[in-house]
């Protein structure tokens, strides 16, 4: 980070946390107890129930469970503290060999608890539907029932003890040389060799030429790598397909799936929806090439950002607190009373410095505790966004932990985004409403429609490459990167249609995403979540106040049920295709307002 950052004057220069109800600092004595009694509890948790989940009654494993939730609370509290220390200096040895204590201990005691997972997937099915039926079970029956899920997919335990060790060498191996070769990659610039986000930054620079070169310095530079990550992107998914067969899975998502506790038929329909509706991309980029005047627009013009001075408003930490506290208030008092909570009592990390690692996030933090939001403000308008959608990871958290307790708290990935798409909607809607300047509303609705795009429409093209690939893998074996180029031009194009023109160069592009190695079918849960966020606001809009108390109660059920359920209370029905539909008409609204507000700044390009 250099100086002329830390000049920067936003008010938020001394906005840090205070960490003070988990320790007085790392050489605070009480760490290194807290963790001996810890792993203590552990040990006598262990010697009482080991061997006997089977036999227990369910008010025994309810005791269980709670005696559970009380040694992972302390955890989480060590856990919580140094992650959030470690956050604000990655530079610190002290809070590096902490850290990295920490992690080895949790290892360590995650292995004394692991046999009671063990010992109930291993009891017979009528037994465990006894014990399920039992209400002496209470709020631990959903978290029981679901892990049994995984029951029929476990190998034996010397299978699964030697497909963990091997993978070490295995797919790890492969996962791990595709990050150094990602990461030891230069892109050639006017004489500069800069990282990947530098070069992918340019792509939204406003000079096409610009724009131009840096995209082909991408190709260039991956290129040079082809053969590797053809290479890796094979290997992984034969590996992929072993494993799948194996365990006997139905399908290459179907895994994912269930860790995203959302079934083969609701994906489905899911990826229906957005591909039946690819027209509306090819809409924008139309609306786009008109507004430049450009005869054809091409890959390296996708980011482009509009030809219009609003963009670039700077805004202070006051500012921006009144902006996001006002838009939850306004939502409901009891959010914008919570959200007054993580200001005044000194919950957010907002100042930047020297170390401090970048980006933002909110850390749920444990019962006995509340969360906390890391941020690097530096008062753009992309930073109003940030804070909007981390308090809203922030609420959410609060209230599952306050109702749930610490196993039912934590949701799945197509659920966590949920108040954090959500918060960022309310306040971009606020501040619609309010600019009266039609150049910046075109402009911040541009934003949030390429934003859409990039979490929906993007996310379930590559959805589709990605399917084309391990299915292609499994029935023609080893696939050339020719093969491999040709679906990825087939999945962008069925996107872009001819709105975008897609040059040979860019039928490489599929083998920088890191998500295609690191979590095979992650990509669909940023467009469910996103989607569903639409939908959740469309019923706002639709119920008014009445909609508030429902969104309230949704975000404290946490992990208590299937998503589909919690859901499905506030009338939401995750299983109809016209559900998906719904939050896709929500940004092809947008795109109809973004052709009219286009109409009226910029009159001379539409005569
Ligand atoms: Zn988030």
């Amino acid at each position: 980070m250099t100086d002329t950052l830390l000049e920067q004057k936003t008010g938020a220069e001394n906005v840090v946390w205070d960490l003070s109800i988990f320790y007085s600092g790392v050489d605070d004595p009480a760490i290194q107890q807290d963790m001996e009694r810890v792993s203590a509890l552990a040990d006598e948790w262990a010697a009482t129930y080991r061997g006997r989940v089977a036999s227990l009654s369910a008010a025994e494993i309810a005791e269980a469970l709670r005696a559970y939730e009380a040694m992972m609370d302390a955890v989480g509290r060590l856990q919580t503290y140094v992650g959030l220390i470690y956050s604000t200096d990655t530079t610190s040895p002290a809070y590096g060999a902490l850290l990295q204590k920490l992690t080895e201990y949790e290892a360590e005691l995650e292995q004394k608890q692991l046999f009671f997972e063990l010992e109930w997937l291993a009891m017979e099915d009528s037994a465990a539907q006894t014990v399920l039926d039992d209400p002496a079970l209470g709020k631990y029956r959903h978290f029981l029932e679901a892990t049994r899920r995984f029951k029929p997919y476990k190998l034996s335990e010397i299978e699964e003890q030697l497909a963990l060790e091997k993978d070490v060498t295995g797919r790890s191996a492969w996962v791990r040389l595709f990050t150094q070769i990602m990461g030891a990659l230069r892109f050639e610039f006017d004489g500069e060799q800069l990282t990947q986000s530098q070069i992918l930054a340019k792509l939204h620079e406003p000079d096409r030429e610009v724009r131009r070169k840096a995209a082909d310095s991408i190709t260039e530079s991956l290129r040079a790598r082809l053969m590797e990550l053809t290479y890796i992107e094979n290997v992984l998914a034969a590996d992929k397909s072993a494993d799948d067969r194996r365990r006997g899975y139905a399908t290459w998502v179907s895994s994912r799936n269930l860790s995203n506790k959302a079934n083969d038929a609701i994906v489905d329909a899911l990826v229906s929806a957005v591909t039946e509706s690819y027209d509306v991309v090819a809409r924008h980029y139309e609306l786009k090439r008109r507004i430049f005047g450009y005869d054809t627009l091409y890959d390296y013009d996708r980011y482009a950002p509009l030809p219009i001075e609003a963009s670039e408003r700077t805004y202070t930490w006051d500012q921006a607190r009144e902006i996001v506290q006002n838009a939850y208030t306004a939502f409901s008092p009891q959010l914008g009373e919570l959200v007054r909570r993580f200001f005044d009592e000194n919950w957010i990390h907002a100042a930047l410095a020297p170390g401090k690692r970048g980006g933002a996030f909110a850390s749920p933090s444990v019962p006995s505790a509340h969360p906390y939001i890391f941020l690097n403000f530096t008062g753009k308008s992309n930073d109003i966004k940030t804070l909007a959608h981390e308090l809203g990871h922030g609420v959410h958290q609060f209230l599952s932990l306050e109702k749930q307790g610490y196993i039912n708290a934590y949701t799945p990935l197509t659920t966590a985004e949920m108040a954090s798409v959500f918060g960022e909607m309310m306040v971009f809607d606020d501040l619609m409403r309010k600019e009266p300047d039609p150049a910046a509303r075109l402009s911040m609705l541009t934003q949030m429609i390429e934003d859409s795009f990039a979490t929906v429409y993007r996310q379930i093209s590559m959805n589709r490459f990605e399917d084309g690939l391990h299915n292609a893998r499994r029935t023609q074996g080893e696939l050339t990167t020719e093969q491999i180029n040709q679906l990825w031009m087939e999945t962008q194009r069925a996107m872009f249609g001819d709105s975008v023109t897609l040059r040979d160069e860019y039928s490489i592009w599929w083998s920088y995403i890191p998500h295609f190695i690191h979590t095979p079918g992650y990509v669909y849960a940023y467009a469910f979540g996103k989607l569903l966020v639409l939908a959740l606001f469309n019923l706002y809009q639709a119920r008014g106040q009445a909609f508030v108390p429902q969104y309230i109660d949704v975000l404290a059920a946490g992990d208590s049920d299937y998503p589909e359920r919690i859901l499905g209370n506030v009338g939401v029905d995750l299983t109809d295709p016209g559900f998906w539909t719904e939050g896709l008409d929500a940004i092809r609204a947008m795109v109809e307002q973004e052709e009219q507000l286009a109409r009226e700044v910029f009159p001379e390009k539409f005569r």
